[in-house]
């Protein structure tokens, strides 16, 4: 392949500005996806452009439809409506990629017509020996292009004989790929560290890179506004649209969310569903504001402002990308300064609305109604479903199940069970049949017995030796905050309640 330069573009200055955001539902609504959604819609507002909604379904085994309605939730929750969606539809669509099948299909046959793509047969045996070889070999791992130059006439043999195949992209092996970026400037790719990606999976599904890019190209997005963990990506992405013969959007990649030890923000660590910190009772407005601080702000360094304050003041120039800090104690001085602001009559409404909703009021009477004598115990008994933090000390003796286990053998099952908890698909739902199903099967996979790790469980969640029904108290706490104490148990053991 001829040695070639290629350059991400300028969109012509006259296009009106669209962007969008792409969430995969496959997870939690993560807090990365709201803040990447804000710059999105902030930009699109400042500009009276479009803000879209397309939801980025192609891994099918991760992704599910609970985890899309959540995202939708999560973003409307937050206020960030947009303009076209899977939901409210648009000039565009399917904004939903397993319903762009046949899209795909064609635009991945162009590529294969005109020479820019191809079918691979490799198997994953050989596709294996092939890395192990590369591993001995200490050269850089990636396909060796072995189907690349493979007959015309066999390859229609074999595709009509219907033998599994993927379509990779034939990247030039030569010259360099040109990213712009509107916040880190020219970034430059040897084509030679790019593989020569799949874009067609073996089930006639798309891989991100592909659909990514068809998508961005046919909803005709101008910026690409994005998390700096895509930035590897985008030469890939460039020679994409050049080889469809496309103008590239503008690419801006922010800086990704950090810990406060500077790592990626990631749910080991912290808390990263949106949810969560709807939980914890943070007004949407506050925690916007917050986000925005990330990565934005006002030019007298002022950091109090209101989603349209952002929108009249927004300017590239004024967005870093640093990797910003998730810092929880400044959200909570953001947070106790709206409430203090808030009247009385709002105060009540979000009491009703958040803390004691009809909802949950129904799901912790059901709870006390058997254990408690007098109205007055209410407040006592059902405690550990509101606020955050546990007091461990007074029950650390429990955790040691008398004795039975050892502290590493306690540190080691909890940590398996929130680890699993996360994955399992049945747990996800967080009903209490869901959670005895998967706790039980936890307990058998591991060797335990159910009333150990039971224990261990109401102890981490509640911080008491009696307490309702273990399932339902799980339950009404819901996944963040059993995610949350189970990580405070754990830190605890480590630390002060080691044994
Ligand atoms: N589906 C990708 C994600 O989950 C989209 C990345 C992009 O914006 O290109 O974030």
């Amino acid at each position: 392949m001829s040695s070639t330069t290629t350059e991400s573009s300028l969109p012509p200055r006259s296009r009106p500005v669209r962007v969008r955001i792409a969430p995969s539902p496959t997870g939690d609504p993560h807090v990365g996806t709201a803040y990447i959604a804000l710059f999105n819609y902030v930009f699109a507002r400042r500009h009276s452009g479009r803000f879209i909604l397309r939801i980025e379904d192609t891994d099918r085994e991760r992704s599910s439809a609970s985890s899309e309605r959540a995202i939708l939730a999560a973003l409307r929750w937050l206020g960030l409506d947009w303009d076209e969606g899977p939901d409210c539809g648009g000039p565009n669509g399917p904004y939903r990629q397993s319903e762009r099948l046949p899209i795909y299909r064609e635009h991945v046959d162009r590529l294969i017509a005109s020479g820019r793509a191809y079918p691979c047969f490799c198997t994953r045996e050989r596709l294996d020996a092939l890395r192990e070889q590369q591993r001995r070999d200490k050269v850089r791992q990636g396909y060796d292009g072995h189907c690349r130059g493979l007959d015309a006439s066999e390859v229609a043999k074999r595709v009509a004989a219907q033998e599994p195949h993927v379509v990779r992209f034939a990247t030039p092996d030569q010259g360099e790929t040109v990213v712009r970026d509107g916040l880190r400037g020219e970034l430059q790719f040897a084509n030679v560290e790019i593989d020569d990606q799949v874009i067609l999976k073996s089930d006639g599904f798309p891989t991100y890179h592909l659909a990514n890019v068809v998508d961005d190209h046919l909803m005709q997005v101008t910026h690409v506004i994005r998390g700096e963990e895509w930035i590897t990506s985008t030469p890939k992405h460039v020679l994409l649209y050049q080889a469809f013969g496309w103008e590239c959007p503008q690419f801006y990649h922010l800086g990704l969310l950090r810990n406060a030890d500077k790592s990626k923000l990631s749910k080991r660590k912290n808390p990263v569903s949106v949810f969560h910190y709807r939980d914890l009772g943070y007004l949407p407005a506050t925690f916007l504001n917050f986000l925005g601080t990330l990565g934005f702000s006002l030019p007298d360094d002022q950091e109090r402002f209101s989603l349209a304050e952002m929108i009249e003041g927004f300017d590239w120039a004024r967005v870093s990308t640093g990797g910003p800090i998730f810092d929880q104690a400044k959200l909570d001085a953001f947070s106790a300064d709206d409430l203090r602001a808030l009247d009385d009559a709002t105060w009540r409404e979000l009491l009703r609305e958040r803390v004691f909703s009809e909802e949950r009021m129904t799901a912790l009477i059901a709870a006390a109604r058997p254990r408690i004598s007098r109205l007055d115990d209410f407040v006592p008994y059902v405690s550990f479903f509101f606020g955050g933090e546990v007091d461990y000390a007074p029950v650390a003796e429990q955790f040691r199940l008398k004795g039975k286990r050892s502290c590493d053998e306690v540190l080691a099952i909890l940590g398996a069970y929130v680890e699993e908890l996360e994955r399992d698909p049945a747990a996800r739902a967080f009903t209490v049949e869901s959670l005895e199903e998967f706790s039980r099967g936890f307990c058998q996979r591991h060797g335990w017995k159910p009333r150990e790790l039971f224990t261990l469980l109401r102890v981490s969640v509640t911080g008491r030796t009696a307490a309702p029904s273990l399932f339902e108290t799980l339950a009404v706490c819901g996944k963040d905050r059993v995610r949350l104490r189970l990580r405070a148990a754990l830190a605890f053991l480590r630390g002060d309640g080691a044994f």
